[in-house]
């Protein structure tokens, strides 16, 4: 589980059709291997061998049972197989979410996600690795104590953290928001100390992951989820499918250059001027009110200002959506996704944000490609990361 198999390699088909066999027997509560063949498209002999294969993980049980007269085999989830966490590290925050790997509720499509433990924890600025650790470990057991469920029964977790993540050694990219991380083989790292299979993924990532499951994104084949908060990142959906990548570090949105500028554009932290990163980010937002205000509001007070007509406000939040709208344009040109969810932060602004967006994006990308494209406020909110990594800690269970 400390890396991901690649998506059309053999391991990655395996792991696929797992996790649709998984997902049939979630939505569909008992049903038979021939129901399960026919919800997947798998061939019988496919699903009988994954649900033999499950079965001895101990996720799925297979059974005789009698119904209208006829003597079926019925597949189960396995009540009492444990449970997964998962765990989202911010630059400032850590949570922690936990799953039960036979929760129903945990099919894609549904209409929320599943019920879950879930807790936060604020981080120091700046923040190492083993603080980090410590912070999350310690949050993971104060669940699984509320939850009255001992440290064995969890089978796995996913970690996501704000920076491009080298998915074959999980390490940390130096482009990150996370300084005290970088260059750490987190996989391993993680794994020792929670002493559970683990891996690691970027959270926009798993933001859009979440919002395709649960969210905004449910039954949209191509669309982009922006996490706009300390550090700006994006996932795409093509074709149905997550985009990683070819090395998983697909959607870094937040160093797309957008102030073509010279000296004057700001540096960004991975090395450019004028990323867009430099001009959106929650730290820029809030910074350039402190002037005014004699101290950097949150990004909470930033919105209520606007709201009470604060026109210093509502600029800094019109322009951060037209240079987000800027930054979309082009990729809206070249992918013509249907919607775009906005999460992060400062998607709280909701119409103060997404309208000038949307203003920019129709009058820079080609005309017809953005009619289409619906600008929405992404609907887990700021749970959508420590979400997704729940959705794929509950796909690895079975791997
Ligand atoms: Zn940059």
């Amino acid at each position: 589980m400390n890396t991901a198999s690649r998506p059309g390699s053999p391991a990655g088909l395996r792991d696929a059709n797992r996790r649709r066999v998984l997902d049939a027997v979630r939505s569909a509560g008992a049903p038979t291997q021939a129901e399960i063949a026919v919800t997947t498209g798998l061939a019988p002999a496919t699903v009988s061998n994954i649900v033999r294969d499950l079965g001895a993980t101990g996720v799925l049980v297979a059974g005789d049972e009698v119904r209208a007269g006829r003597r079926v085999r019925a597949v189960r989830l396995v009540r009492g197989a444990g449970l997964v966490a998962g765990i989202d590290f911010g630059h400032r925050h850590v949570r922690v979410a936990l799953a039960d790997v036979a929760d129903p509720t945990a099919a894609a499509g549904h209409p929320a996600p599943p019920q879950r433990a879930e807790l936060r924890a604020d981080l120091a600025d700046g923040h190492g690795v083993a603080d980090g650790l410590d912070t999350a470990a310690g949050l993971l057991d104060e669940a699984l104590g509320r939850a009255g469920i001992d440290r064995a029964a969890l089978r796995g977790a996913v970690v996501g953290l704000p920076a491009p993540l080298d998915l074959a050694t999980g390490a940390v990219g130096a482009s990150g928001v996370l300084p005290g991380w970088v260059g750490v083989p987190l996989a391993g790292r993680v794994s020792e100390h929670l002493g559970v299979p683990s891996s690691v993924d970027n959270d926009a990532t798993l933001g859009t992951l979440a919002e395709q499951r649960w969210g905004a994104l449910r039954g949209i084949d191509d669309g982009i989820f922006l996490k706009l908060s300390d550090g700006v990142g994006a996932g795409l959906v093509l074709g149905g499918a997550l985009y990683r990548g070819p090395d998983g570090t697909a959607g870094e949105i937040g160093h797309v250059v957008v102030d073509p500028g010279d000296r004057f554009a700001a540096v960004c932290r991975c090395g450019h001027r004028g990323c867009l990163e430099t001009v959106v980010s929650t730290r820029t937002v809030t910074a350039m009110l402190a002037p005014l205000l004699g101290a950097p509001p949150t990004v909470a007070e930033v919105v209520a200002r606007a709201r009470d007509g604060y026109a210093p406000a509502s600029r800094i939040l019109a322009d951060t959506g037209h240079h987000v709208g800027v930054a979309l344009a082009g990729l809206c040109t070249v992918l013509t996704p249907r919607r775009i969810v906005v999460g992060g932060e400062l998607a709280q602004a909701g119409d103060l944000l997404l309208a000038p967006l949307h203003a920019a994006l129709a009058a820079a990308a080609l005309p017809g490609t953005t009619r289409t494209a619906e600008v929405v406020v992404a609907e887990l909110a700021e749970h959508a990361p420590v979400l997704g990594a729940l959705a794929l800690a509950l796909d690895r269970c079975a791997a």
